[in-house]
């Protein structure tokens, strides 16, 4: 054999670079379902689903083009149960001259890779991954020389090289590159009204066949898998990506803050597990946006918030990703070493905002970004958990949950772990925030204005322990005076308590 062509679980993309040159007559695709990646998280059954599920209707595609493929199932009674396992084990059998492979989205993966190659003694080709706007090379010069990476610079110049939302003149449409302020709405008292309803995908034969597989080789893992419809092949995921520019892309920017009980979705596109499977290419879903942008289906405001996150925030991330691993996967420059609350896996907390996200996420698989930053991963940062455990979780528990995209939203964003590599300041806030941005708390038992005392929130506890914990250092952080400030009008007592309170929520 010539060529032994990889594919991911994470690289279901026919056109990728791993299939440049491909002859069906000395070239074979190979593919493996492996336990071990299910398993070296505790992952979420949704998360196992929708990968065995878009792979097995890949691996169908694939023989349609009339491509040889060597594919292992998991209830393979010959399964080896691990990645590097059965590729030495394929390698050996079928003696392929060189294995390629477009880059992998995980550092661990990439490191499996090339010892199943030096193990086996084939050369190893790793080529881009066309799926991103920015090669990893381009990210690395944009880094290069500066003291501090931010989203912002990098995000105007994706926009500049790649002729989004600009003018003749090469100036941003309206004005300015960020729209940033518009995007903070919350919802009246009366709530968000009548929703557009997301279209869904419920299950064909093929994800029944493997529902029914992950419910009985991992009965113990976290999470539901009664309510399972995502998109699974290109053509759904092209369909939900119809269904978030006609429905909810005119008033994603508005809302893409806020929160509301038992409404998971909101304006949110719930496109990301199709973009990181690469059923989706990016460069549809921004100019799908731009085009209801210029065509007047959606205001600039939200057109603009939704590209960001997709040419700024995404790209951004990955090259985060590739630029600091190894080292930036023991970041905790915080120094936080508390374990993670078990009502992480299950939801069963007082606590309504973390019940109303946590009961999303084991439901679906989902939760969109501010309940992960601004709830799950607030409360991770302000009671101190270790940033190993809490990257462990969110890279288990959602359905869109790939490293190179997950750990720098963990590790940097959320949890400032890095110490600001990658963002100004730590995210943090007290129960007020969650108050403004929701009606959580109107259906909770503790008051977000309270920091000691009954029914005291633990948001509001934990955050203002937090400045006080870590003072300090956050004066050396930008933009921190002002919250700081406010320490000086708590008075010795009340800090003690807060205090107190504090370390009785650490040790729950
Ligand atoms: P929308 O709100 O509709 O946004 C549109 C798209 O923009 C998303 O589909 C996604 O592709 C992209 N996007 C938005 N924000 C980000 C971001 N911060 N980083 C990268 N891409 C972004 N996203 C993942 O894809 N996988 C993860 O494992 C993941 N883990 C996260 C963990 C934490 C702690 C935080 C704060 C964020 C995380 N995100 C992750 C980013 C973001 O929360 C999700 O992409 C988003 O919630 C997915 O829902 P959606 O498709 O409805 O997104
Ligand atoms: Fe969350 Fe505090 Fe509001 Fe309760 S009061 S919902 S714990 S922020």
């Amino acid at each position: 054999m010539r060529s032994l062509i990889v594919v991911l679980g994470d690289q279901l993309d026919p056109e990728s670079s791993a299939f440049d040159g491909f002859d069906a007559r000395h070239d074979a695709v190979w593919m493996a379902e492996v336990a071990s990646e299910s398993t070296h998280v505790w992952s979420h059954k949704a998360r196992i689903a929708i990968f065995l599920s878009a792979m097995r209707h890949f691996h169908q595609s694939i023989v349609d083009r009339g491509y040889p493929i060597h594919y292992r199932r998991l209830d393979d009674p010959r399964n080896l149960g691990d990645l590097g396992a059965e590729l030495t084990a394929s390698c050996r059998a079928l003696a392929p001259r060189k294995i390629i492979v477009s880059e992998p989205g995980e550092y661990r993966v990439r490191q499996i890779l090339e010892s199943v190659a030096a193990a086996c003694d084939v050369p190893l080709e790793v080529r881009i991954d066309r799926h991103f706007l920015s090669p990893l090379e381009d990210f690395r010069a944009h880094a290069s020389g500066l003291k501090q990476l931010r989203m912002e610079f990098f995000y105007r110049e994706m926009r500049s090289r790649h002729r989004i939302l600009l003018d003749v003149k090469g100036k941003p449409i309206g004005g300015k590159w960020n729209f940033d302020e518009e995007n903070r709405g919350s919802f009246p008292k009366s709530g968000p009204g009548l929703l557009p309803a997301p279209t869904t995908f419920p299950p064909d034969a093929i994800t029944d066949e493997v529902i029914q597989l992950v419910n009985e080789r991992f009965p113990g893992h976290p999470g539901k898998l009664a309510r399972f419809d995502w998109p699974v092949t290109p053509a759904e995921a092209a369909q939900a990506l119809d269904d978030f520019i006609t429905h909810r892309l005119p008033l994603f920017g508005q809302f893409q803050d806020a929160m509301w009980t038992d409404q998971p979705h909101l304006y949110h596109s719930r496109l990301s597990s199709s973009l990181n499977l690469k059923l989706l290419n990016p460069r549809m879903v921004i100019e799908r946006a731009e085009k209801a942008y210029l065509e007047g289906h959606a205001p600039l405001a939200s057109v603009e918030g939704f590209i960001r996150q997709i040419i700024g925030w995404r790209e951004y991330v990955r090259g985060v990703y590739w630029q600091f691993m190894p080292d930036y996967l023991e970041s905790n420059v915080l120094e936080a070493h508390v374990p993670l609350p078990s009502f992480y896996w299950t939801g069963d907390t007082d606590m309504a905002c973390m019940r109303q996200s946590l009961g999303q996420t084991l439901d679906f698989g989902y939760a969109h970004h501010i309940q992960r930053l601004m709830v799950t991963g607030l409360y991770s940062l302000l009671l101190g958990v270790e940033p190993r455990a809490i990257h462990e979780w969110y890279l288990a528990i959602y359905i869109d949950a790939v490293e190179w995209v997950e750990l720098p939203n963990v590790i940097g964003m959320s949890q400032f772990a890095d110490g600001g590599r990658m963002s100004t300041k730590p995210y943090i806030a007290s129960g007020k925030y969650i108050q403004r941005m929701s009606n959580y708390c109107s259906r909770c038992r503790y008051d977000p204005a309270k920091s000691s005392g009954e029914n005291a929130c633990p948001f509001t506890t934990l955050y203002w322990d937090f400045l006080f914990r870590h003072e300090t250092f956050l004066y050396t952080v930008p933009r921190m005076e002002m919250q700081l400030r406010n320490i000086t009008r708590i008075s010795v007592a009340d800090k003690a308590t807060i205090k107190g309170n504090a370390s009785l929520l650490r040790s729950e």
